[in-house]
């Protein structure tokens, strides 16, 4: 079995720094680069970084890589990967993704089917099969995926399945969710801690709040799910169980928190709550119904996070530019609050009525967006001597 791997994170664009981050907080090491962050480590770092981290998308295995300019090359490169210390005899290994970004070889099924067929003579070999009869497929799945950039050809092994921020909690989805990794990741950037309330007063189905809350009671996001690695058989599985039950004795049991969440829509309001509870969460959110129109609080130094309608797809725009200046009128008094406003809207600021301290471009999808940051003014509390 191999010790070592050389592994990567995917991360949205604009979301690598915190996923840098995250792994860097579980004390490992890590370069940053665009959509990835690489890292190194062992069959427990493949456990524990899919199970722990929240801003990512998938975490892969790096098999190799080398350079191929012609399909000889590529098939040559591919084979001489030590295949047999991933794949064993039975194995499912689809190439489920090829890329070629600035390379001569650029016709991608091409580059799907040689590789292909590069794996499969390997293990012929190395298992002493017959090289004219096909190789079974019908064991546990390992999705191989090829990038070639600038002639360079990298190929990974995907240990994830479907992406980190199916964390599992949520089955209503409602209108426009964000994707939990990216509300996570948000909360991560933002000054919000576990020990000051927040408000989500667009809450929709609820992701805002559930990821806060997840993060305030330690509970690792990928508790809930099934993970490609998982029916690999190097991957023991008393080493799995032993990660999912150190995960759940890490859950804080003595942390109260201030979370709020209210949408206009009461139908969203109950999905909110289905998936508070399917997440463990729903005791430590409240969720009401509500117009973000008529949020008061007389709380200090909150965090307000909120995911707005923009344009098309939910509003006409004159609406949305009523919605936002109403947000701003209902906002402005709660100077203490910091303000985080995810939009693609590039006019908020003017509909909002100020300018944002600071700025982040993200993407929520394909779609460019930006997290406006208001920051509040800190007061300190009132102390009697
Ligand atoms: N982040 C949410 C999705 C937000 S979509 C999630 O992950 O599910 C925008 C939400 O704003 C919708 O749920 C919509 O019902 C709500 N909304 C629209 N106008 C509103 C208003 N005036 N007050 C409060 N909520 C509003």
């Amino acid at each position: 079995m191999k010790e070592q791997f050389q592994l990567i994170a995917t991360a949205a664009a604009g979301l690598e720094a915190v996923v840098g981050k995250e792994i860097r907080n579980m004390g490992m090491e890590c370069q940053v680069e665009n959509g990835r962050v690489r890292f190194q480590g062992t069959v427990d770092t493949i456990i524990q970084t899919n199970l722990w981290l929240r801003s990512a998308d998938r975490i892969k295995i790096v098999v190799g890589s080398f350079p191929a300019k012609t399909f000889e090359q590529l098939f040559q490169g591919v084979f001489a990967l030590d295949w047999e210390n991933y794949l064993p005899l039975g194995a499912k290994f689809p190439i489920s993704k090829a890329k070629c970004v600035k390379s001569t070889l650029h016709n991608e099924p091409s580059v799907q089917a040689i590789s292909k067929k590069a794996v499969v003579k390997k293990l012929q070999k190395v298992y002493a099969r017959p090289e004219g009869v096909p190789l079974i497929e019908n064991g546990p799945e390992f999705k191989i995926e090829i990038s070639i950039l600038k002639d360079q050809a990298t190929v990974l092994i995907d240990t994830t399945g479907s992406s980190l921020f199916k964390r599992g909690y949520r089955t209503e989805k409602g209108g426009a969710p964000i994707k939990e990794n990216m509300a996570a990741a948000i909360l991560l950037l933002s000054n919000w801690f576990p020990d000051k309330p927040l408000i989500d007063p667009t809450c929709g189905s609820g992701t805002f709040c559930i990821e806060a809350a997840m993060i305030g009671l330690n509970i690792a996001p990928g508790l809930q799910r099934h993970f490609s690695f998982e029916d690999w058989n190097w991957i023991p599985n008393d080493k799995i169980t032993k990660a999912r039950q150190e995960a759940r004795a890490a859950i804080r049991q003595d942390v109260t928190l201030d979370i709020a969440g209210s949408d206009i829509d009461a139908r969203l309001i109950d999905i909110a709550r289905q998936n508070a509870e399917q997440a463990g969460v729903d005791d430590q959110i409240s969720f009401k119904q509500m117009r973000l129109q008529d949020l008061r609080t007389e709380k200090i130094n909150g965090v307000i996070v909120s995911n707005p309608p923009y344009g098309e797809r939910l509003l006409d725009d004159e609406a949305i530019a009523k919605l936002y200046r109403e947000m701003g009128e209902t906002f402005a008094p709660l100077k203490t609050w910091s303000k985080f406003i995810l939009t693609s809207d590039e006019l908020f600021e003017e509909r909002y009525g100020a300018l944002a301290d600071k700025k982040r471009k993200l993407y929520n999808g394909t779609l460019k967006v930006d997290l406006y940051q208001y920051f509040g003014q800190r007061v300190r509390r009132q102390v009697d001597k």
